[in-house]
């Protein structure tokens, strides 16, 4: 007698099959769009709850997110539900935040960053009078890369060499072979101003110093398309992303950890999971780490540009430190976003990212997402995350034993910046360091945003979403073109829509 099937499909459903590995938002984004291009899709989760690094904690009556709290670009969430048929707006409440976040430097000044052009170019002028015209230059370079390298080129898959060289003339047009601070240094003079207009790599795992100017579009990014944040948490977008993928009826299995993809002659067949189960697939996208995807999860040998030697040479990002914590009382004074500049900004950037040691000095972003929704914590209480930019484990940093006196040095230094006295109010906490990404998101090194986004691993010398030699084997995520950040996996997931056949074609 055969053993039933765990997961039984309907007899009727005659789409082909697509397994995705992984439920980091790349992921759900691609199944959501496999879901509306004729496929039945299953999605397979290593831990009991989906997201990846978007999960969710929740403890003590506070829910802290994880990870990602800035939502840019929502038009491309919006896209995923009016794929199913919906709106996004009447499932999630996405608050366009006024200012986005306010910029704390070491001297005690601050910027407030809004979108409202006026209103920053009058902040601008604050800190320093004489760049407020290099500032509006500034603005118009960024608009002109975002609509080039985030609207034209931020959904083209790369797939080919001769993509790059098409691309070439626009890149050196817009400096993309040089750093995003050497762009900006030379529209602004004042160092604060050059800190707050070049920053903005960090949200991507890049340095400012040697990532390519073209992340010089977040700036007219978030004019654009504004700051948000959805009621609930990113959790809420999370479990949206799920509700959206059941209603197409796909399946999201947790706790199913894959072992490895099937590749039969040169395709990719299915998967087998870490208890045995094999599920067999028409195709299969990968939203794990790409560096597991091709050194762990395909047989070796299978391809020949991701070798192992290949990805042990590929940069990885950095990784971060981060500290939840839930206070009594609440402090309306610290606005939902802060970012606290310490006194060095090169300096502490190549301790972390060339060097690899662990500064006595930090930057830090503190998140206090009550200050949006309240219900985020009890009656009278306000959660926070704190999080800080540290070398990935390559630095070979001992975490388990460093944790508890990094999370002090930190505590001290926002009692001592803008939150005196919080430290008697905590009444939860805990902490993620790099061990969290090395071992719980199978990251090399404890990456937080897998490669280094650097012009050599970027483009077409990331790894393809489509997988460049073995067939039927799609990559989305963050290690993947374009790369990191909630726009940069939702857009690899969007190009699937160019190279993955549409199911009606595909013969089961
Ligand atoms: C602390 C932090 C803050 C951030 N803040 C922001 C922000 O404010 N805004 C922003 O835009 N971006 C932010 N980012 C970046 C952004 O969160 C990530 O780039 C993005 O969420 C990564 O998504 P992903 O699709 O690559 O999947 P991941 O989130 O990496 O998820 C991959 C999933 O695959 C699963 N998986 C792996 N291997 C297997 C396997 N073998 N079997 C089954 N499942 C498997 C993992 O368990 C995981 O759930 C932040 C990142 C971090 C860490």
């Amino acid at each position: 007698m055969t053993a039933p099937l765990r997961h039984p499909v309907p007899v009727d459903d005659r789409r082909p099959h697509a397994v995705v590995i992984g439920s980091g938002f790349g992921g759900l984004a691609a199944a959501i769009r496999l879901g509306a291009r004729g496929y039945r899709v299953t999605v397979l989760e290593r831990h009991d709850q989906p997201g990846g690094r978007a999960r969710v904690f929740r403890q003590d009556g506070f829910t802290f997110d994880a990870g990602p709290t800035i939502v840019t670009a929502p038009f491309l969430f919006e896209d995923l539900w009016t794929l199913c048929g919906k709106r996004l707006a009447d499932h999630i409440d996405l608050v366009a935040l006024d200012p986005f976040y306010r910029l704390r430097f070491h001297d005690g000044s601050t910027l407030d960053c809004t979108g409202d052009p006026e209103r920053m170019r009058a902040a601008v002028g604050r800190l320093s009078p004489s760049d407020v015209a290099g500032y509006d230059r500034f603005m118009a370079q960024s608009e002109e890369i975002c609509r080039i390298g985030f609207e034209e080129l931020g959904h083209v898959p790369f797939g080919s060499f001769m993509d790059m060289v098409r691309v070439a003339p626009d890149l050196l047009r817009l400096s993309g072979h040089r750093s995003v601070h050497h762009l900006v240094s030379k529209y602004v003079k004042d160092e604060r101003l050059r800190i707050a207009l070049s920053f903005h790599p960090l949200f991507v795992g890049g340095n400012p110093f040697s990532a390519s100017a073209i992340y010089g579009l977040i700036a007219a990014l978030e004019r654009r398309w504004g700051v948000h944040f959805a009621r609930g948490g990113t959790g809420a977008l999370v479990s949206g992303m799920v509700d959206l993928i059941r209603g197409q009826a796909g399946t999201v299995r947790l706790g199913a950890d894959v072992a490895r993809i099937i590749v039969e002659e040169g395709a990719a067949r299915g998967v087998v999971l870490a208890d045995g189960e094999t599920i067999r697939a028409e195709l299969v996208v990968s939203n794990a780490d790409v560096t597991h995807t091709y050194g762990k999860l395909v047989p070796e040998g299978a391809t020949k540009r991701w070798r192992p030697a290949k990805l042990k040479r590929a940069s990885q990002s950095m990784s971060l430190f981060v500290w939840y914590f839930g206070t009594k009382g609440r402090r309306a004074d610290v606005p939902h976003h802060t970012i606290l500049l310490g006194p060095r900004y090169q300096g502490l950037l190549d301790d972390i990212f060339r060097r690899k040691t662990l500064a006595a000095d930090f930057s830090l972003y503190l998140h206090r997402p009550t200050a949006t929704d309240p219900s985020l914590a009890p009656p009278g209480h306000d959660a926070f995350y704190v999080l800080s930019p540290v070398p990935n484990l390559a630095g070979g940093q001992d975490w388990d034993r460093l944790a508890e006196t990094y999370r002090e040095r930190i505590a001290a230094e926002l009692d001592r910046t803008v939150m005196p006295g919080f430290r008697d109010q905590i009444v939860t906490s805990r902490v993620m360091h790099p061990g969290h990404f090395r071992d719980e998101l199978l990251a090399p090194f404890g990456a937080a945003f897998s490669l280094e986004p650097v012009l050599l691993q970027s483009a077409w010398f990331r790894p393809h979403n489509r997988s460049e030699d073995i067939a039927n084997l799609y990559l989305v995520g963050a290690g993947t073109h374009p790369g990191a950040g909630l726009p940069g996996v939702l857009s690899s997931a969007r190009i699937l829509d160019q190279v993955v056949p549409h199911g009606s074609t595909v013969t089961t």
